[in-house]
């Protein structure tokens, strides 16, 4: 890989959830990503979705990790909010 292909696939990132520039045609790409929490070498893209709502991500597995986990906690304290209504006698 030449120097400058090196320059361009190095993207920053504002903080650990976003990441700039990123389309459906860089998924399996790997790319360099300078955040907050780190430096993230040879990083694949990767998009994922929620299988309770789903809300497409793309980015890093480390963010789609992050995304998952955020979807599986808020769909289950959404779950257990409509349990709560239930239990109360329903709407
Ligand atoms: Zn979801």
């Amino acid at each position: 890989m030449s120097e400058e292909e090196e320059e361009r696939k190095r993207v920053k990132a504002d903080d650990d959830s976003e990441i700039e520039d990123l389309s459906e045609e860089d998924i399996g790409n790997y790319i360099t990503v300078i955040a907050t929490d780190g430096y993230y070498k040879q990083a694949q893209i990767v998009k994922v979705s929620c299988p309770a709502c789903g809300e497409e991500f793309l980015g890093t597995k480390r963010h789609a990790g992050g995304f998952i986990a955020g979807h599986r906690a808020y769909h289950e304290f959404e779950n257990a909010q409509d349990m709560r209504v239930e239990q109360m006698g329903g709407i």
